[in-house]
């Protein structure tokens, strides 16, 4: 009996450990892995910044503006970058995507991703827009939390906070919506979920709810911006805390004072009679 139970626990355990190399290797973290970056060259001017041959201007750029993106990421995130980083800078979105693993038609500007950050053509014409300073500083925010968060820790923090925060940091997303669609979007229920505590498979997709990338990136910022501006050194106190990860909600109760769920309803009622004056 007991070797019979013996060699059920052996058989459940190597159909995990199966199912998780399998995850793993399907898993955007394994492509990623295995794409070379031998290709890519050192920045003469700084040796954070690498580029594929043909990213020259756009590895200039990110080369000039990377000092300015950190003091600013640094000073909100209100702790230095833990660990030493790269960014890399891709010369064309099919490179990019595939260290993204981004198979989307989505002109996905950057990604924070196995430690570094990876910057997309797309960031530097996006909608027109010439957006290369504010993705540089929203990914190097995703890339603050990536240090000083394990993987699980992470995966707490809801989707919308973590990109709201990253937008609010860099001036990030928003780009072709105006502040008023969003308010006339948001007050007719059409927005994102304000979800107490992320999950461990939430991602930007998972989280529009019907939203376009930017409408739903407006809206996050708007929330979020109002949240620290209600009590910004509350708010400090409460970036420092979440590090040392548990509930989100809880955590926010807390420092903050009140539940996710009120303040949102004190932020609808602010757009409420900001729409009627
Ligand atoms: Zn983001």
């Amino acid at each position: 009996m007991k070797i019979k139970k013996r060699k059920t626990v052996i058989v459940v355990l190597s159909i995990v450990i199966l199912i998780l190399a399998i995850a793993f290797f399907i898993s955007p973290y394994s492509t990623a892995l295995l794409k070379s970056k031998s290709h890519f060259f050192n920045h003469p001017d700084n040796d954070i910044v690498l580029f594929e041959p043909g990213a020259e201007e756009y590895a200039d750029s990110i080369a000039n503006y990377i000092a300015t993106a950190i003091e600013r990421v640094e000073k909100v995130h209100g702790l230095p970058f833990e660990e030493a980083f790269k960014i890399y800078v891709c010369s064309t979105q099919k490179s990019f995507n595939e260290f993204a693993v981004n198979t989307s038609a989505y002109p996905i500007r950057g990604t924070a991703l196995l430690g570094n950050v990876f910057i997309a053509p797309s960031a530097f014409d996006f909608m027109g827009i010439d957006t290369h300073k504010e993705t540089l500083k929203h990914e190097l925010s995703h890339l603050h939390f990536q240090q000083r968060l394990g993987f699980i820790e992470r995966r707490e923090l809801p989707v919308w906070f973590s990109e709201g925060f990253a937008d609010y940091v860099a001036g990030s997303g928003g780009e072709g919506i105006e502040e008023s669609d969003a308010i006339n979007f948001i007050l007719s229920g059409k927005h994102f979920i304000p979800e107490k505590e992320g999950s461990l498979f939430g991602s930007v997709g998972s989280a529009l709810n019907g939203l376009s990338g930017p409408m739903f990136h407006q809206q996050v910022k708007m929330f979020v911006a109002y949240i620290i501006n209600s009590d910004s050194l509350k708010f400090k106190s409460f970036i420092m805390k979440i590090r040392e990860g548990g509930s989100f909600s809880e955590t926010f109760n807390t420092i903050m004072g009140y539940k996710i769920k009120d303040k949102w309803a004190n932020f609808l009622l602010g757009l409420k009679k900001r729409g009627s004056n």
